[in-house]
């Protein structure tokens, strides 16, 4: 049966990404040897590298003055490198789930912390406004898609300090205005490439604001000086980012996937919006394109188990919801093709048509 991956992340690729991926595992381009055996410092990975930056400049229309590296550790580690590398005094953080509790969590180590606005009084349901970013900070952090809760700020926001972003499940998935944020990174493995490799896109005159000695590895100046080769880097999950990128560029690039997603949400939210049975978790401006979050309404929450069952039947995968917020959570991210999106809701329909 075919099957709909709706996974949260580690989440749906590109199917030819994931082809040629294994090709390169067998054999690199007629070199005799697996991608997996040579040198992060040959002239064949080096042309990866420089292609799989080259692209991502490309593609999100990244101005002068930015490096991008791939690191190991996964966004949970920018949670600590950021307030290491840029906390002098105080940075202030947006709190919109979990994600940015993690990363609040970490910068208090350094210094403090103001939390300029929470939805934690809805369970993370909207993205908080009106809140005043204050001048002193030495940052502003963000997460621009709530990977768990289905929320997402959908605008490029203007910041008074420097604004990084947390972009781990929305990268790529619609354009961007680069020059707003000195910072944007995440984890590959929502809507990039394999686990194992972190992006980060940093604008160079972030470097050396902080006196604080820093170990080597945790140090974004060790990794720009020599970008992503100081250490040995995720050298297959950066080349599954790149089949990914080459994808992106192949269907027409960033704008193009934007309206694949816009179209394949509006599909999803329309049959929760028209439903007698689903109803919608998150505040309507603020619902994300890549995670649907959805319950049963309150009169039909002991049919839930019973539509999961029913879903699974028909090759749904992954729309389990997170246990915080319970009911359904679709992925909806860029690899996920459109009928994907129509099998869930035929789905729902269907199930509807018997029990409401
Ligand atoms: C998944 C996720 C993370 C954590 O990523 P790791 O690579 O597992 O550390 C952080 N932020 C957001 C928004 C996520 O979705």
């Amino acid at each position: 049966m075919k099957k709909h991956n709706f996974n949260a992340g580690p989440s749906i690729l590109p199917r030819i990404a994931l082809e040629n991926s294994a090709k390169a595992i067998l054999e690199l381009n007629g070199t005799g040897l697996s991608l997996l055996e040579i040198s992060h410092r040959s002239k064949d990975f080096q042309a990866i590298l420089d292609e799989t930056v080259a692209l991502f400049h490309e593609l999100l229309n990244i101005p002068s003055g930015y490096q991008i590296i791939f690191l190991g550790g996964g966004a949970s580690m920018q949670f600590c490198m950021i307030p290491y590398n840029f906390l002098n005094k105080k940075a202030a953080y947006l709190e919109t789930g979990v994600w940015a509790q993690k990363a609040i969590k970490e910068a208090k180590f350094f210094g403090d912390v103001n939390v300029v606005a929470s939805s934690s009084d809805k369970n993370f349901n909207y993205i908080p406004t009106g809140y005043a970013i204050p001048g002193d900070a030495d940052y502003f952090h963000i997460t621009t898609n709530n990977t768990i809760y289905g929320s997402e700020i959908h605008t490029d926001i203007d910041s008074p300090v420097p604004l990084i972003a947390d972009m781990s499940s929305d990268i790529l998935s619609r354009p961007v205005d680069i020059s707003k944020y000195s910072m944007i990174y995440g984890g590959a493995q929502k809507n990039l490439g394999p686990a194992g490799v972190t992006f980060v896109i940093l604008k160079e005159e972030m470097l050396g604001k902080v006196e604080r000695k820093i170990p080597s590895m945790l140090s974004y100046a060790t990794h720009t000086k020599e970008p992503s080769l100081y250490n040995t880097p995720p050298v297959f999950a950066i080349y599954t980012c790149l089949e990914t990128l080459r994808w992106i560029k192949g269907l027409g690039g960033v704008k193009v996937v934007e309206a694949m997603n816009i179209k394949k949400a509006n599909l999803l939210y329309d049959a929760i919006d028209n439903s007698k049975m689903f109803v919608g978790t998150v505040a309507k401006k603020d619902r994300s394109l890549m995670n649907i979050c959805f319950v049963m309404k309150d009169e039909y929450k002991d049919k839930e188990d019973g539509f999961m069952e029913f879903a699974k039947t028909l090759g749904m995968i992954g729309i389990k919801g997170h246990r915080s917020v319970g009911g359904f959570r679709a992925s909806t991210y860029n690899a996920l093709p459109f009928e994907s999106v129509q099998a869930l809701v035929d789905a729902m329909h269907a199930f509807e048509a018997t029990n409401a």
